[in-house]
């Protein structure tokens, strides 16, 4: 999962910072030495790195933060505000003119980097935003381009412009304008082609396309796994070409995170959104307040409550969140709840935007493979509806029968039910944390 490391070892020293009644500078100084080495391990740039600690520690070592009665607090409320800061503060939205005029976005990139991937989540995403969207293939020397697109287009429900391989892109791309204006597309995608490499021949290309074609947005896309090379290749697209907008993929992976708290610092150019996963619907809006609160592990609960918004039936929300309110939570929504998991990307990935939950969530994860659902529904489904209403009366006798219903050992009952219990006990402090992670979003 993207900033685990990270993420782990910051918490590790705000711990100790918390835990201390009063803090000596030397104390803040020791302490941010080792954010110090947590950020560059975590491949951020040597410059960007001293700079930020710079800023933190002026902040931090003053008599406002170390007369506080909760200066460990502090200092962690100072490294929240200054992540933010230094992923731009602001999330900045994708510039689209007026549905009534034509917006031209060129995507660019390194081969593999998903320029291809995401120009299709992107249309999706305008597209369920109510624009007419063009996708355009220019990418005329990777095989399989053109094909992909047209296959992730038709996915989507979008369009596909192509004029096959032997055009040049930005004959094709000046063909795709035309076609959008006569047909009312409000928003045009160039899916440009990559390279291995940084290469003249790539740049000359997207050049071209500039020169003759108005490109409202120049948009880079580049893989966080990358770490540093991201940064670098996002400032030599942004030298040659000018970028608007970085878009920022993989961060599913295992990414040690440098790229994502390094780019707006290096270029001075946003990122828009982040990629989330291979599937089209894995594009987020990037919000840096929530990237921020993610690394210092006080979850994401606004993101998590938007995707839930998107894929949850909000009558059976509504109901679920009144039952956790009364602690009225039983095994049929445990049910439903891990469906829901399932259609919000997996639990790993709501996991991941919950408060202070790394560690002892696993057992929770390991009972939501897909593998051990069928199972897992299959005692739920055994047990009697008061039973699954009231856990508390499962007595040994009524596990036997349960175990003997569904087929399974008495044990994985037993399993399940601790596991149940753990969660519904996490359920119940989620409401306190909400607000901590909830109030500084802004919805985009
Ligand atoms: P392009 O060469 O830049 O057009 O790259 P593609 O769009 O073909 O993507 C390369 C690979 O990266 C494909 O296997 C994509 O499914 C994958 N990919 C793209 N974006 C993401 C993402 O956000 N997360 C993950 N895990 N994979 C991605």
């Amino acid at each position: 999962m993207a900033f685990e490391s990270l993420s782990d070892k910051l918490q590790n020293v705000f711990k100790n910072l918390r835990g201390k009644g009063r803090l000596s500078e030397a104390d803040v100084k020791a302490s941010l030495k080792e954010v110090k080495m947590a950020l560059l391990e975590a491949d951020v740039s040597f410059k960007v790195v001293k700079q930020f600690i710079k800023s933190v520690e002026e902040r931090a070592i003053g008599a406002d933060v170390m007369n506080s009665l909760t200066p460990g607090q502090q200092v962690v409320k100072i490294v929240h505000e200054e992540l933010i800061s230094l992923m731009g503060s602001e999330t900045t939205e994708l510039k689209l003119k007026n549905p009534s005029d034509v917006t031209v976005l060129m995507m660019m990139g390194l081969q593999g980097a998903g320029k291809t991937t995401t120009a299709a989540k992107l249309a999706g995403k305008l597209k369920s935003k109510g624009r007419k969207v063009l996708l355009v293939a220019c990418d005329v020397y990777r095989p399989a381009a053109i094909k992909q697109l047209q296959v992730n287009g038709e996915k989507q429900g979008v369009e596909v412009f192509t004029m096959g391989e032997n055009q040049k892109p930005v004959n094709i791309a000046k063909g795709a304008y035309e076609y959008a204006r006569k047909n009312n597309f409000n928003v045009v995608i160039l899916d440009t082609a990559g390279r291995l490499h940084v290469d003249e021949d790539m740049m000359e290309e997207l050049q071209q396309i500039k020169e003759n074609l108005h490109v409202d947005q120049a948009l880079l896309t580049v893989d966080a796994m990358t770490g540093q090379d991201a940064v670098n290749v996002a400032t030599v697209f942004n030298d040659k070409i000018g970028i608007d907008g970085v878009i920022l993929t993989k961060l599913d992976g295992d990414t040690r995170g440098g790229a994502a708290l390094s780019v707006k610092a290096v270029t001075g150019k946003p990122i828009l959104y982040i990629g989330m996963g291979e599937k089209l619907s894995d594009l987020e809006q990037f919000y840096p307040d929530r990237m921020a609160s993610r690394i210092l592990g006080m979850g994401d609960v606004l993101t998590l409550i938007e995707k839930a918004q998107e894929t949850v039936d909000e009558e059976k929300a509504k109901a679920m969140t009144q039952k956790l309110k009364k602690a009225q939570f039983g095994f049929d929504d445990y049910l439903e709840s891990m469906n829901q998991m399932k259609k919000m990307g997996g639990l790993s990935s709501v996991l991941a935007m919950m408060p202070g939950l790394g560690s002892q969530m696993k057992d929770i994860e390991n009972a939501i493979d897909e593998k051990k659902m069928a199972r897992t529904e299959a005692i739920i489904l055994s047990m009697t509806p008061k039973e699954r209403s009231n856990p508390e009366i499962l007595n040994p006798s009524r596990k036997h029968r349960i175990a003997r219903g569904a087929g399974v050992d008495i044990a994985e009952v037993n399993r399940l039910v601790k596991q149940f219990e753990q969660m519904r006990k996490m359920m119940k402090q989620m409401p306190g944390m909400m607000g901590m992670g909830g109030k500084r979003g802004k919805k985009g």
